[in-house]
């Protein structure tokens, strides 16, 4: 091997590089139905190295073959482009990392790079585990929005607490002072997920996003059910984004998986020098590597697909469930309807300020919400046994109408006492409004509430 041969590997390397560049630049003054539709993968990607394939390829191959020992050398380097291993990359995974950065910094000159992980808990291990490194016991902390997932609360209470770090609940996250009083300078993060799974919480992004940053540390959120075409937490403060994107961003319902998105230059001292500039890459460069939680590249191809019609889709739906919500308000069978969509939800105004449809800037709040049913628990499981139509699963984000009870599913393993401080009554049936004609879906509901 001469120096010559190898500096050409890396010309070659430099070179695809300024060409994603370029292109990047290009599709930043795309409007986001176009940059979902499209993400990096222009024609001239697909002539040169796709056979022309107008879809983004399904590259099902474990790993990538090298010219000679200088391409497979400066490549194992990460001196130049390569995806070397299905566990760290794939090209079918870049198309999607780029489509879901540029979706997530939509509408604002911020940089920020993606990750596709295995599954959403996956994403959120992997985005937190960063700063939860070399715990110091009974004191190691961060502080989280106790309406979260209950996957997401079980890795925090329980897998969290047995490496030493503790999770610290805030009782009332719309208000910032309660943030503020479980800080110390043990506290690694804040967490929140917007709107909260089941329950439809949510807080000011700016305002917590400030007190995080006033204590040198950053706020991560769980953006799953608002997706990027109606919430783009990294405009508005946050540093990492998480997603399931087994839920809308695989409405298909083909696929497991999720992703953290992190805006660059994230300056945290608990962060090695080399994480902070591009905390996404390094990411997946190093512990991501070493830990293997990869997606696969046919997931990642399930992801591409749904993500075209996110927008036009998350419009439709926010709207159907709002006549589902208003209807449901009116029944005397219902004890409450959790919508942010309904005006008489407390956190409807705050809500406001930071849903909108992307481009379109119209008030849309998604499509999961939930109704208490009057008689409890009892009552809530008849109603719930008679829906005809409407899938019961523990699934949400589909196509399809879905709906569950989380406090016998989705939050039964965090126990009552958890489910009390998370507002997850044994009464509560959790609604994912699908595509199906709002007018079907409300005469399902009507004639299952019958059996109240
Ligand atoms: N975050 C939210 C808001 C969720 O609803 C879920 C799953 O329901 C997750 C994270 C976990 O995602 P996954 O099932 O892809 O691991």
């Amino acid at each position: 091997m001469t120096d010559s041969e190898y500096q050409q590997t890396l010309d070659t390397g430099a070179a695809r590089m300024a060409q994603v560049r370029e292109r990047w630049q290009c599709a930043k003054r795309y409007k986001f139905d176009t940059l979902a539709t499209h993400g990096l993968y222009t024609v001239q990607e697909a002539l040169e190295l796709n056979q022309g394939s107008i879809i983004e390829p399904l590259y099902a191959s474990t790993s990538e073959a090298y010219r000679d020992s200088n391409h497979m050398e400066a490549a194992l380097g990460y001196e130049v482009p390569t995806w070397c291993y299905t566990r760290i990359h794939n090209p079918t995974q870049q198309y999607l990392e780029w489509t879901l950065a540029l979706l997530e910094t939509y509408g604002s000159d911020l940089e920020a790079s993606a990750l596709a992980c295995a599954s959403g808990m996956a994403a959120i291990r992997t985005a937190t585990d960063p700063f939860c490194v070399r715990p110091e016991p009974g004191k190691t902390n961060f502080v989280s929005t106790p309406q979260v997932y209950g996957g997401t609360f079980q890795q925090f209470s329980l897998r969290r607490a047995d490496e030493g770090v503790a999770v610290r609940w805030v009782p009332e996250p719309s208000d910032v002072s309660a943030w503020a009083a479980l800080i110390d300078e043990h506290t690694r993060f804040l967490y929140g997920e917007m709107p909260s799974n089941p329950q439809q919480g949510f807080f000011d992004i700016e305002a917590v996003a400030a007190l995080a940053h006033e204590h040198g540390i950053p706020l991560i959120l769980d953006a799953t059910i608002a997706t990027p075409a109606l919430l783009r937490p990294l405009l508005h403060g946050a540093d990492i984004v998480v997603h399931s994107m087994s839920k809308d961003m695989i409405t298909s319902g083909f696929g497991i998986g999720g992703a953290l998105i992190a805006r660059k230059n994230l300056d945290y001292d608990i962060l090695p020098e080399e994480a902070r500039g591009d905390f996404g890459m390094w990411v997946k460069l190093w512990p991501f590597r070493d830990n293997g939680p990869a997606i696969s590249p046919f997931n990642c191809l399930m992801v591409l697909n749904d993500l075209r019609t996110l927008r036009s889709r998350l419009d439709l739906l926010s709207q159907s469930t709002q006549r589902v919500a208003e209807w449901l308000a009116d029944q005397p069978g219902i004890e409450q309807v959790d919508y942010l969509g309904l005006p008489s939800h407390p956190l409807h105004d705050i809500a406001t300020k930071y849903m909108r449809l992307a481009d379109d800037g119209a008030s849309r709040y998604g499509h999961l919400m939930s109704f208490r049913v009057r008689g409890g628990g009892p009552a809530a499981r008849r109603v719930f046994d008679r829906l005809e139509m409407i899938f019961r699963a523990t699934d949400l984000g589909r196509i399809k109408s879905v709906a569950t009870i989380p406090a016998i599913s989705t939050h039964s393993q965090q126990g009552e006492a958890a489910r009390a401080m998370a507002d997850v009554p044994a009464n509560l049936i959790r609604l994912c409004v699908g595509a199906e004609h709002p007018d079907d879906i409300i005469a399902d509901l009507q004639q299952a509430l019958e059996a109240a």
